[in-house]
């Protein structure tokens, strides 16, 4: 029987997943919508094909139920007992989870304990996880956290300067996210060198954006905090800002808290500053003359330069690698000829230009280093693979789990 591998995307009204043989080639991926919503549906993509089909998924259970009837009928599995190892996303692992672990009662019981700190993801993601173990009983499952990666930051780069008791008591601390994109692409970069000990600066720069300081092999600080509005300038939220302003807002614009926190997520950022969030538009924008859009460029810049500069220090100057990856780390020539161009000086780094010019989508190449021979340091464009470390996390666990049942019946 063939062996195969699933790994979950679960969101609130939203299921992500992706099929996939044991040597890592996916077969299908599917995405199921609007979950709870009369126009809710899916869409089944394998191969160039697309399958799309309207109707009502009143809730997790349902969606779990109807992924596994496309993937019957389609024939993608000819039975569910081709399924050895499930992986799931999850957004916070809070301090309690370093790496991908085996989903038991205790994580479940941790993971929705850890829903105060991942309140828009975690009631979606444990529905998922709650409904596949019900379709798959015996089947390993795999929880893969987001924040896990950055779990070896020292104290100093972690702790808000607050009360301690917040954090004793309440878990106030910086955790970090896009782990798994920070730690696959640290992978990628420890095998391009054949070390582990890689110092490197990370720009996960996406919709949702995050830079890494690399120190020795091991996350040392991320720019994303307890949750994920802190840190650079994104497509719609905010990044660092003075946390007065949360108050400030409150009283002046007669709105709650939570309409202020919700803004600061969703309508600011390039958003908020020029009414595009879409990187592209933005470009557009700037392009055809539009000020705020030329503002809002020159703030998203300056977010991400500011965040290069700190950790290069934190790293004593002493790094392997400037690594730009996701939707605009590797797409966005320009954005990567303004920055490098902007740190050169102090970083006696030279932008090779040619090679810059040939790497996004639909060009001639999708990574490769941008920076002269001369340059103190490689800057390289690396396109990331969170699917890839979440499948490989499965794989790993699934089989390990399988051996050490094997080892428990052989004692038996
Ligand atoms: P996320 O996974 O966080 O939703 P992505 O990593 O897919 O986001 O990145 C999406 C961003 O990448 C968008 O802002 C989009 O405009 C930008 N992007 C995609 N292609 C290009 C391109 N060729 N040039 C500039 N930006 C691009």
């Amino acid at each position: 029987m063939n062996e195969k591998y699933l790994t979950i995307n679960a969101g609130s009204s939203s299921l992500k997943f992706s099929l996939y043989e044991a040597n890592g080639k996916e077969i299908v991926n599917g995405l199921i919508e609007k979950i709870g919503n009369d126009d809710s549906g899916y869409t089944l993509k394998f191969d160039d094909k697309k399958i799309e089909k309207q109707m009502l998924i009143r809730n997790h259970t349902e969606a779990v139920n109807a992924m596994i009837s496309e993937l019957l009928e389609n024939k993608f599995i000819i039975s569910k007992d081709e399924i050895k190892g499930i992986g799931h996303r999850v957004l916070h692992g809070g301090e309690k989870y370093s790496d991908s672990v085996l989903i038991d009662e205790e994580v479940i019981k941790t993971i929705k304990d850890l829903t105060k700190l991942g309140p828009l993801h975690h009631p979606g993601e444990i529905a998922g996880i709650e409904s596949m173990i019900k379709f798959f009983p015996g089947v390993p499952q795999i929880a893969v956290f987001d924040t896990a990666f950055h779990q070896t930051m020292p104290k100093q780069n972690f702790m808000y300067a607050i009360p301690y008791l917040w954090y004793k008591e309440h878990g106030v601390r910086k955790y970090g996210f896009h782990g798994t994109s920070h730690k696959y692409i640290t992978e990628v970069m420890k095998k391009h060198y054949n070390k582990e000990d890689v110092n490197l600066i990370i720009c996960h720069i996406g919709s949702g954006a995050s830079i890494s300081a690399i120190k020795n092999g091991k996350c040392y600080n991320t720019s994303m905090g307890l949750t994920p509005v802190d840190g650079l300038v994104m497509g719609t939220r905010c990044g660092a800002i003075d946390p007065s302003i949360v108050e400030y807002i409150c009283k002046e614009a007669n709105i709650t808290v939570e309409q202020a926190v919700e803004i600061l997520n969703k309508k600011s950022g390039l958003f908020g500053l020029c009414g595009k969030n879409d990187f592209r538009d933005v470009e557009n924008l700037a392009k055809n003359g539009d000020k705020n859009a030329q503002i809002a460029l020159a703030i998203f810049k300056k977010s991400i330069i500011d965040y290069i500069a700190q950790y290069y220090f934190q790293l004593n100057g002493e790094i392997d690698a400037l690594v730009f990856t996701a939707g605009i780390g590797e797409n966005a020539i320009n954005l990567r000829r303004d920055i490098v161009n902007s740190i050169s000086k102090p970083m006696r780094i030279l932008l090779d230009e040619k090679e810059n010019d040939k790497i996004s989508r639909g060009k001639e190449k999708t990574s490769g280093i941008i920076s002269t021979d001369s340059s103190s340091f490689e800057v390289v464009v690396v396109p990331t693979n969170e699917e890839f470390m979440i499948l490989k996390d499965t794989y790993d666990i699934a089989n390990k789990y399988y051996i050490e049942q094997k080892e428990k019946q052989k004692v038996l």
